[in-house]
């Protein structure tokens, strides 16, 4: 089962909490144990679990990731955005969920953000589950 939803981000660097659309997916599938897999595809995009209870974790990462990987730096790509596909290689373009009594299995305080690094856009986020 594959599904999808759009993000629109509204600036260049910017990490969404997509948690509540993650599980809503995985509720109305029905499926009770398996794995949900969150796959953007995207080359200037990730997604990425990190702490959602204090917003400042997000701050704090969207600062340093725009320090270890500045905008600009004699970058070879034609189309300017190289700082943002080392960006997406860094945090990846996946994340894999375990589902157990039909509910995502994640920490406390943890939560799914999509993570836009080349915005503001509209983005694609796929959702595969696998019922096991
Ligand atoms: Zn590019």
């Amino acid at each position: 089962m594959i599904l999808q939803f759009s993000v629109k981000t509204s600036s260049n660097v910017q990490f969404i909490d997509i948690t509540n659309q993650v599980s809503n997916t995985v509720s109305d599938s029905g499926i009770k144990n398996g794995l949900c897999i969150v796959y953007i595809p995207h080359t200037t995009a990730a997604v990425t679990i990190n702490e959602s209870a204090d917003p400042a974790v997000i701050s704090d990462i969207t600062k340093e990731i725009n320090k270890i990987v500045p905008f600009s730096d004699g970058y070879r790509h034609m189309e300017g955005n190289s700082a943002a596909h080392i960006k997406s290689s860094l945090f990846g373009v996946s994340s894999q969920i375990p589902i157990a009594d039909g509910k995502l299995i994640l920490g406390t305080w943890q939560g799914i953000f999509f993570c836009e690094f080349d915005g503001p856009r509209t983005r694609k986020v796929h959702i595969k589950l696998i019922n096991n």
